[in-house]
């Protein structure tokens, strides 16, 4: 199986396996896990950041992100198709007790201007505006960049008005390769920012959240109340140590493997890829196709290839560490013969 789902399908390498299980350990929880505190402390070196907290996943991070900035009844303002808003099972809510103000956006970018707009006044009838959320690259606008100055622009805004930025940067390294940016530069617009190790990165299990000491000092209080205080931690930070040493660069294979997958798309099938691929999710609209989306799923599946229906009428394919230039060829051929059969 050629598997184009997700990139949090990958496996880890046998060198992965190997570090993970010659990993120095300790109680996390006491402090006490050296491979976890390296981890952290590369993290937070490589983004520029006071300090950094390794968490189970990106929703533990960004949640833990939630919980430190805000308190229940103020109001988080993002845009409408987050991950936090959309797949995180509203646990902003359910939580943190914070009430969501979700914006329209191009490519992950809501407007100054609605931006500015939707910042509360001190009234009594109002919430306060808590929290500002970005997304870097944006998943469901089909892995797209923020803009350097979009983020340069937002920051300016978030301290004018005393309010803190946090960035879901569960894709923060595709972001920064495509856009030959260092992670640095883009997470200085932010006071927090989470990334996923096991995603692109490659490694099997979890996220770092980054930002000021102090904000960590308390974060780290937020995911033990999360279930996320973690004993000998340091096997899982071992591969996700080896990940940020090694695994970067390669994301650009990715988001070359996207480009020609979705150019290929748009030459032989009736779907079409709307946006551009910037990194490594493509996401292909199947409204004038003759199959549907499901359809198109069944139809990849019999072929031995896995793909996700991402709305009533688009898929997505991710490219990842674990499909090759190769296996993009076949795919490819078997998006042809998927096509000529729907003709037939
Ligand atoms: C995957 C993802 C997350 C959540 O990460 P998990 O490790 O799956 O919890 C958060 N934000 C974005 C944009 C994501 O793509």
């Amino acid at each position: 199986m050629i598997d184009l789902r997700s990139d949090t399908v990958t496996k880890p390498s046998q060198i992965m396996r190997d570090v993970m299980a010659k990993a120095d350990v300790g109680d996390d929880v006491y402090g006490e896990d050296p491979t976890v505190n390296e981890l952290e402390r590369y993290a937070a070196e490589l983004l520029g950041k006071e300090a950094a907290l390794f968490v189970t996943s990106g929703t533990q991070g960004n949640q833990a992100a939630i919980l430190t900035h805000t308190r229940p009844g103020q109001e988080a303002i993002m845009d409408e198709d987050a991950h936090v808003f959309v797949y995180e099972g509203a646990a902003i809510s359910a939580f943190a007790g914070v009430q969501s103000r979700t914006l329209p956006h191009i490519r992950g970018e809501i407007s100054m201007e609605t931006l500015k707009e939707a910042i509360r006044a001190d009234d009594v009838h109002y919430p306060e505006t808590g929290l500002i959320w970005l997304e870097n690259t944006h998943n469901r606008s089909g892995g797209a960049v923020l803009n350097q100055t979009y983020l340069k622009d937002v920051h300016l805004l978030a301290k004018q008005s005393r309010i803190p930025v946090h960035m879901d940067g569960a894709r923060l390294f595709n972001a920064a390769v495509a856009s030959n940016t260092s992670v640095r530069d883009i997470a200085q617009y932010v006071d927090s920012v989470q990334f996923c190790l096991s995603k692109g990165l490659g490694a099997p299990v979890g996220s770092i959240l980054a930002g000021e000491q102090t904000f960590i000092e308390k974060a780290r209080k937020k995911r033990k109340m999360l279930g996320g205080g973690l004993r000998q931690a340091g096997i899982l930070a071992a591969p996700g140590l080896l990940a940020l040493k090694s695994n970067i660069q390669r994301l650009a294979e990715d988001h070359d493997q996207a480009k020609r997958l979705a150019e290929a798309i748009n030459t032989y099938t009736d779907l079409s890829v709307n946006h551009e691929v910037e990194t490594n999710i493509i996401v292909a609209d199947t409204h004038e196709s003759k199959m549907t989306a499901p359809e198109w799923v069944n139809a990849m599946n019999e072929k031995d290839v896995a793909i996700i229906q991402y709305k009533p009428e688009a898929l997505r394919f991710t490219t990842n560490l674990d499909v090759s230039k190769k296996d993009i060829d076949a795919v490819i051929e078997k998006l042809k013969d998927c096509s000529r059969k729907a003709d037939d």
